[in-house]
C-alpha cells in the first residue's frame, strides 16, 4: 500500500521520497488520527490564525512568524496536539520567510498528501497526531535529504530543550 501511494505521487517527489531514510506516511484522506476534535472544539481550542492554517490549510504571510528567528535547541510541536513535529537540528535558513526544515522530527511525526489547490501540485505536510495542516514539502532543500519542509510558524509551538 505504501509503495502504491508513493507511486501515485510521481515525478520528482517520488525520487526524493524514495531516496530518503525517512518513510513518511502518505494520507489517503480516510485516516483517523490519535487526536480528534469536532470542528467546534477546534475553533475553541485554537486561535483564529492557528485554526485557519491547521484546519483549513491556509498559509500564513511570509516573514510573520517569530519562529523564523528561533535558533535555540529544542523541538517544534504541533499547535493542535502538542506533538513534536520538527527539531531545531534540521532547521535551516531558506530565505522564504517561513520556518524551514530538511527533515521531520522522526518518520512518524508527519504525513503527506497531494495538494492540487491554487492550480499547483504540491505535497502538503500534516501532523500525524491530529492531521492538522502544517505546510508543504519541496525538493529544493539542502543536503542531507534535499527536502525543504516549508512550515507555517503559527501551526507550531517551540519547546526549548532543557538547559
Ligand atoms: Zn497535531
Amino acid at each position: 500500500m505504501m509503495t502504491r501511494r508513493l507511486l501515485l505521487m510521481g515525478g520528482t517527489g517520488l525520487t526524493a521520497m524514495l531516496g530518503l531514510p525517512w518513510r513518511i506516511a502518505v494520507l489517503s484522506g480516510e485516516e483517523t488520527f490519535p487526536v480528534t476534535h469536532s470542528d467546534a472544539e477546534w475553533r475553541a481550542l485554537l486561535t483564529p490564525a492557528q485554526y485557519a492554517v491547521l484546519r483549513q490549510s491556509a498559509t500564513e504571510r511570509p516573514f510573520t512568524s517569530p519562529l523564523l528567528n528561533e535558533h535555540r535547541p529544542g523541538v517544534f510541536a504541533c499547535a493542535g496536539c502538542n506533538r513534536g513535529v520538527f527539531s531545531s537540528e534540521t532547521k535551516f535558513e531558506s530565505g522564504t520567510g517561513w520556518p524551514s526544515f530538511w527533515a521531520p522530527l522522526h518518520e512518524d511525526a508527519v504525513a503527506t498528501t497531494q495538494d492540487t489547490s491554487l492550480g499547483m501540485t504540491r505535497t502538503a505536510v500534516n501532523c500525524a497526531g491530529c492531521g492538522g495542516h502544517l505546510g508543504h514539502v519541496f525538493n529544493d532543500g539542502p543536503p542531507v535529504t534535499g527536502l525543504r519542509y516549508c512550515m507555517n510558524g503559527v501551526a507550531m509551538n517551540f519547546k526549548p530543550a532543557a538547559a
